[in-house]
């Protein structure tokens, strides 16, 4: 799960990592009075979207005057900011997040995830941080350090040491890494984050170090004893269809292509994206309707397919182990019925009952493409479109 700036900086706060102060706005909201109240005479106005690359995108706005502050905030309330990670149509922005300037005296990155590798926490950091940091792990990959923390032991004293050194610190600003990594790694585990990301991590003219971007993502599967983070959920971020999925229990994740697919098991799934593929199409979505559909999981899982614009084909690929053919045969046959399909269905059932599965669906009204295995199926939904 993902949150904002905003919050991620609220989080930090509370752990002891300082950051600047600052206020979200949304449209209703005064820019003039926060940025008054906040104080000084450079601000910030960011625009607060889940998705990276603002700044190169234009939502990031430096401004030295209260006018300046409010029209910067105008702007990004109401432009479609496209940034690297948005695609090309962009996301809307809701929300800006007006801070105090900073007078930066150096770019720093600092970031923390769980590395499947090694099974542990691992920090990287660079020297060169900042908008560029991309192209420095590409092109310079000596400039960024990955220190693995041993989870049974914690971070170390002599690894913090190895860090403020990579990034180039010394005197205080390196007692300031110190304290500030240790409250980080207490962060990243009481909160179950699988990544924490500051970029930039700056040292300021006077010689402090503070997060001055912040992002947060936080593991799924542990959101359960984490309340007060799944709160902080915004569902505007989220892609409508993913997030009523999820609320069906479907794991369903949008892609780039145009073949709609629904299939049971989720390695069934991997498979059938790989043969469309394979055969010169391209998938529109990921999703696994679980090993026991059941007719009414079918069917709402069809909806979800179809509300899709993009879909020009759909793919039904179901293996009937624990579910019977046949059911799957009338949740589909009945969900096609109920709504206005336009586009070519393909269906492969095979497992229990796939006879009876058959003449279901050859006696609908809808002129569905029966298919006899995998392979066909596959090449019967690219030709369909
Ligand atoms: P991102 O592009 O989405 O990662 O947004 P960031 O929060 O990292 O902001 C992008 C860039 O804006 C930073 O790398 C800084 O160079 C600049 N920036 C952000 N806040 C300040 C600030 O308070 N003062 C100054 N001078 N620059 C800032
Ligand atoms: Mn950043």
């Amino acid at each position: 799960m993902n949150v904002h700036e905003y919050q991620a900086k609220q989080i930090f706060r509370e752990f002891g990592i300082p950051v600047p102060n600052g206020k979200m706005c949304t449209r209703d909201d005064s820019v003039r009075e926060a940025a008054q109240e906040l104080g000084g005479d450079t601000w910030v106005v960011k625009a607060q979207v889940h998705a990276g690359g603002r700044g190169k995108g234009g939502g990031v706005r430096v401004v030295r005057s209260l006018e300046e502050a409010e029209k910067a905030a105008d702007d990004i309330l109401n432009m479609r900011l496209v940034t690297a990670q948005t695609g090309e149509e962009g996301r809307e922005v809701r929300k800006v997040l007006v801070e105090e300037g900073v007078a930066i005296q150096k770019e720093l990155y600092l970031s923390m995830l769980v590395d499947r590798a090694s099974n542990a926490p691992v920090i990287i950091c660079s020297e060169a941080g900042g908008m560029e940091i991309e192209e420095v792990a590409a092109e310079t990959p000596e400039k960024v350090l990955r220190e693995t923390v041993e989870p049974n032991l914690g971070l170390r004293t002599y690894q913090t040491r190895r860090i403020a050194q990579a990034l180039g610190l010394s005197g205080q600003t390196v007692r300031q890494a110190g304290k500030m990594l240790s409250n980080l790694y207490r962060l990243f585990q009481e909160t179950d984050a699988s990544m924490v990301e500051i970029n930039p991590l700056v040292v300021t003219e006077s010689g402090d170090l503070i997060a001055l971007d912040a992002k947060l993502q936080f593991e799924d599967n542990a959101l359960f004893r984490h309340d007060e983070i799944v709160a902080l959920r915004d569902i505007d971020e989220e892609d409508p269809l993913e997030a009523q999925a999820a609320e069906l229990n479907l794991s369903y994740i949008r892609l780039d292509g145009n073949i709609g697919c629904m299939v049971n098991g989720a390695g069934l799934a991997m498979a059938t994206m790989d043969l469309i593929q394979y055969v010169g199409g391209s998938p529109a979505n990921f999703l696994d309707v679980g090993g026991g559909a059941s007719a009414a999981s079918v069917e709402k899982a069809f909806r979800i397919i179809l509300a899709d614009p993009r879909v020009k084909a759909i793919l039904i690929n179901i293996f009937g182990g624990i579910v019977r053919c046949d059911r799957v045969a009338q949740g589909v046959a009945e969900a096609a019925g109920n709504v206005d399909l336009k586009v070519p269905v393909v269906v492969r059932l095979e497992g229990t009952n796939a006879e009876e599965a058959r003449e279901i669906l050859e006696a609908s009204t809808i002129d569905f493409v029966v298919a006899a295995n995998l392979r066909e199926a596959a090449e019967k939904v690219v030709s369909a479109m």
